[in-house]
């Protein structure tokens, strides 16, 4: 086995080694029940308590309140781009999106097909720098609600404060849930994909108010409505038994190591001590604005395209992987979730004190 590298990687992206070890021994047996957890049948004791427990460590870590559904779902974040409106959405009623990124873009596009759709922000003609503060945008008296990306995972903006205005909230926090605590209650929903700060692929979280379970048409198909999975406690069909697993494996390691409030602390540190290296060496340039840098993925670019190459292939060489930057953008990004270690941050830079120095 090779020695264990710092994976800088945006999605799937790097997991506390501690479930890594404990899933490579459950999978093959699980409980001493001499069968592999992947082997499991989903209605089984076994498994209904994987999921129990996993619901129940998602909702003491964000503390979801009672009237609140957790679902756990298939077809990644990209899905709720198109559930969201198809479940809230009749075709004469408004809802408010904020344009910060691909995804957000996306999901725009996508409510489009349901709804009006009133786009009250745009950072795209610059790309994507920076998210808005509250007053720079307004929302419709008439709006169902308002769509954002509560961190843009390509960019490296997060909204410093979530969004605070009197319409029902919905986000996608697919690269920013659990790496700091939010009020659940200002929202309608929030989604996220697990492979970001959760878990593998596979599992999507949405969790969702329940009075808006009702809201549904009736020609949207079983499958894709809320309601189904709600009085189905996501059983409705087989459910991504492993990546579910996994997930409560990752809520049971945070819970441990303090909550959400903690490792809230500890991802501030790691974001400062790289952002602190970006702006004090001449070489590197931060891509997203100061007030909007986001503490999950750091964004930054060399003076030119060739030695930001050199910096992705000479980064790897040393056991520090996947710092290219999105196609769309270019240039570098560190992303580092919750289970990324500050170790790998700071030998980061390091390296980055090196490679400036040997390059001036
Ligand atoms: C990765 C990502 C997505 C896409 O997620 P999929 O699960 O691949 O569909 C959507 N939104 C954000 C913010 C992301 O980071």
């Amino acid at each position: 086995m090779p020695e264990r590298i710092y994976n800088f990687s945006p999605g799937p992206a790097t997991l506390p080694y501690s479930v890594l070890q404990e899933a490579a021994v459950d999978i093959v047996n699980f409980k001493d029940s001499g069968m592999g957890l992947i082997e499991l049948s989903h209605r089984s004791k076994l498994f209904m308590d994987v999921a129990d427990e996993t619901e129940a460590l998602l909702r003491e870590l964000l503390n979801i309140p009672s009237n609140y559904k957790l679902l756990f779902l298939q077809g990644g974040a990209s899905s709720q781009f198109f559930m969201v409106p198809m479940n809230l959405l009749q075709h004469d009623q408004k809802a408010t999106y904020l344009n910060t990124g691909v995804w957000a873009k996306k999901a725009i596009q996508e409510a489009q097909l349901f709804g009006k759709v009133e786009v009250a922000y745009s950072s795209e003609d610059i790309t994507y720098r920076r998210v808005p503060k509250d007053d720079e945008y307004t929302v419709s008296s008439d709006s169902q609600y308002l769509h954002f990306v509560s961190n843009n995972t390509i960019y490296g903006t997060q909204y410093p404060d979530m969004p605070d205005k009197t319409v029902m909230l919905v986000a996608d926090m697919s690269s920013d849930i659990l790496s700091r605590p939010f009020d659940v209650s200002k929202f309608g929903i929030v989604y996220a994909g697990a492979q970001k700060n959760m878990g593998p692929a596979g599992v999507t979280i949405v969790i969702i108010r329940e009075d808006l379970l009702d809201k549904v048409g009736d020609r949207v198909p079983t499958m894709l409505k809320y309601k189904t999975h709600a009085e189905k406690d996501s059983m409705f069909n087989t459910p991504p038994c492993f990546a579910l697993y996994c997930v409560g494996r990752v809520l049971n390691w945070l819970k441990n190591f303090g909550g959400v409030a903690a490792i809230e602390k500890i991802n501030r540190e790691k974001a400062a001590v790289l952002y602190e290296a970006i702006d004090s060496m001449e070489m590197y340039r931060g891509h997203a604005e100061k007030e909007s840098r986001s503490l999950m993925n750091v964004t930054f670019n060399l003076p030119t395209p060739e030695l930001e190459a050199r910096f992705i292939r000479e980064a790897a060489a040393v056991g520090l992987d996947g710092l290219k930057g999105h196609r769309s953008v270019g240039g570098c990004r560190a992303s580092i979730y919750n289970a990324f270690p500050r170790e790998g941050v700071e030998k980061l830079v390091s390296f980055m004190a090196d490679f400036a120095q040997q390059n001036q």
